[in-house]
């Protein structure tokens, strides 16, 4: 059987992609890998929701460790950047490096992405990224097809999921329209410091 590292960005995303693999006759193990979600209380948030979604569909899921440095690491010059931009290409780089090379670790035949399912995710970007990481290793699965999006989130409120307002990282965060998590007094405070640090 073929068998394929699935990364996860979150629990709602990974449902549908999950449930689509194995009628493609794939062994699914769940990767939940995202040091890129901040503040430290949503990543567990996201993490506990996998863990549940894995447990509905019959996975197994491993997880990386939570390294938020090494997201604002590459990622940190490019804050004012829009979503869907160089900042985001990064993100998915790093991510799908990982699943790179726990996928070559452990042996399975390819790995996929759970991130091409969201509406607000531009997937030839996706699958460009990981296919130049990844060559045939990688399996370009555009998830938002076939009413992916639509049936993903069906299945999440269907199974009462926490579903969050934000893509995950603390830009993502700050940019929401005002009254959401990212207007928050600290959020502000954020911007507003590294405006100021890039004015000097
Ligand atoms: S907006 Fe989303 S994809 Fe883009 S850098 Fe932030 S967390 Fe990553």
């Amino acid at each position: 059987m073929n068998t394929v590292l699935l990364h996860i960005c979150c629990g709602v995303c990974a449902f549908y992609p999950i449930e689509r693999l194995k009628e493609e006759g794939f062994c699914v193990v769940g990767f939940f890998f995202n040091p890129n979600i901040h503040p430290e209380s949503e990543y567990l948030k996201r993490k506990q929701v996998s863990e549940k979604v894995a447990k509905l569909t019959s996975i197994e899921i491993t997880k990386g460790e939570y390294e938020p440095k090494i997201w604002l690491d590459a990622c940190r010059d490019y804050e004012d950047e829009p979503e869907g931009h160089k900042r985001c290409f990064l993100c998915y780089e790093l991510r799908l490096k990982k699943t790179l090379e726990v996928c070559k670790e452990k042996k399975f035949n390819c790995f996929a992405t759970t991130l091409t399912v969201s509406p607000h995710k531009n997937s030839k970007a996706i699958i460009e990224t990981g296919e130049s990481i990844g060559g045939d290793y990688f399996l370009p699965v555009d998830f938002k097809k076939r009413d992916g999006f639509k049936k993903t989130i069906e299945l999440s409120k269907k199974f009462n999921l926490y579903r969050q307002s934000y893509c995950g990282c603390v830009y993502s965060r700050e940019h929401l329209p005002a009254g959401k998590a990212g207007s928050t007094p600290a959020c502000r405070q954020g911007m507003e410091n590294r405006k100021q640090k890039n004015r000097k």
